[in-house]
């Protein structure tokens, strides 16, 4: 619960709301998960507490630790639905950074990403999203500084209850994470984009564009069927100008399919036309025969885009021996 509605929750119960704060803290700060260990509070109130309410957990099932110090945990938020969160520390910038699920599976099946390949079991609830956040700093000890909504499912698709937790995250009472280290992406739905932009959400957002050219993309990203590739250039566009900042554009390496010439210049007409930086991800895995690309090939392709001038950033995507980087979330080993 945000403070606010913990506020009236504990107003119906008809006790003063500054317990609400008391509560928030405990549950925020101390990282309480009993309702007795909350001793500011009178014992008739804990028990009214324990009668009304519960402080629900997601329960570890898996945990994997890559060599280059990223951690993956599964977890099941539900009896047979299974998610996965993951610990990506990048020793050199001091950045910790949490990539967390918004959904059971996806109804999405982009065709080069293995959550696709799952069922879709359902959308999380806020306390599902928050507790990510809670486990993962408990199992490793430490906080983290950066929070993606990158892990499995479509955030747009689950709008309400990403848009509350994320405002949790933000919260100066809670991790009192910057808007900027906060960052959703999406694979294009545009009705989520439109909401972002006229509720003039303060977080970062980034769109998975992935392929230059309307006709293509729509082969590799089935969302481009509803939301097609102009449509959603478009909503880039009024996002950077309503919301005054910069939009990230994430585009997947993938040789023979997006990494051409021609894909470049299209791109950079793209960037050009867009207040924007890209981050470049190698292709992760190898599910349609698809290979990853070699060095010489992004650097190539980076030459190329060089002329846009807007920012190249190299996604490093770490975890790939846990089936921790992006795209590999599928919960099960293939
Ligand atoms: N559904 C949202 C949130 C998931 S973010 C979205 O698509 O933006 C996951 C990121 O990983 C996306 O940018 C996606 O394009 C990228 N990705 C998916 N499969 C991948 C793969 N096999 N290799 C590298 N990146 C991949």
């Amino acid at each position: 619960m945000s403070l606010h509605a913990l506020e009236t929750f504990i107003k119906e119960l008809g006790e003063n709301s500054y317990r609400a704060k008391q509560i928030y803290a405990g549950l925020y700060k101390d990282r309480f998960t009993n309702f007795d260990e909350f001793s500011t509070l009178p014992k008739t109130f804990r028990e009214l507490l324990k009668e009304k309410a519960e402080i629900l957990s997601i329960k570890l099932d898996k945990h994997l630790i890559s060599k280059d110090g990223t951690q993956k945990m599964t977890f099941a938020v539900e009896e047979g639905k299974v998610i996965e969160t993951v610990w990506i520390p990048t020793g050199d910038e001091e950045r910790k950074t949490i990539c967390i699920s918004s959904q059971v599976g996806c109804t999405l099946s982009c065709a080069f990403c293995a959550t696709g390949l799952l069922d879709f079991k359902g959308n999380l609830k806020v306390w599902q999203i928050v507790d990510q956040i809670l486990q993962v700093e408990k199992i490793v000890g430490d906080r983290c500084t950066n929070i993606v909504f990158m892990g499995m499912g479509e955030p747009m698709h689950n709008y309400d209850s990403v848009i509350q937790s994320a405002h949790i995250f933000h919260d100066p009472q809670t991790w009192n994470l910057g808007a900027k280290r906060i960052t959703i992406s999406t694979a294009g739905v545009v009705t989520g984009i439109e909401r972002f932009i006229k509720n003039k959400e303060p977080f970062n957002f980034a769109i998975s564009l992935n392929h230059p050219n309307p006709v293509t993309r729509k082969t590799i990203m089935g969302i481009d069927e509803k939301y097609p590739l102009e449509v959603l250039l478009k909503s880039a566009r009024d996002f950077t100008k309503t919301l005054g900042r910069r939009i990230t554009f994430e585009y997947i390496m993938i040789p023979g399919v997006n990494m051409g010439k021609e894909n470049a210049l299209k791109l950079v007409k793209i960037l050009r036309s867009v207040n924007c930086k890209i981050n470049l991800i190698p292709l992760n895995t190898e599910l349609h025969g698809w290979r990853k690309p070699n060095e010489d090939e992004i650097d190539t392709f980076r030459e190329l885009l060089k002329s846009s001038k807007v920012p190249i950033l190299n996604r490093r995507s770490p975890g790939k021996d846990i089936n921790g980087a992006c795209g590999m979330l599928a919960a099960v080993s293939y």
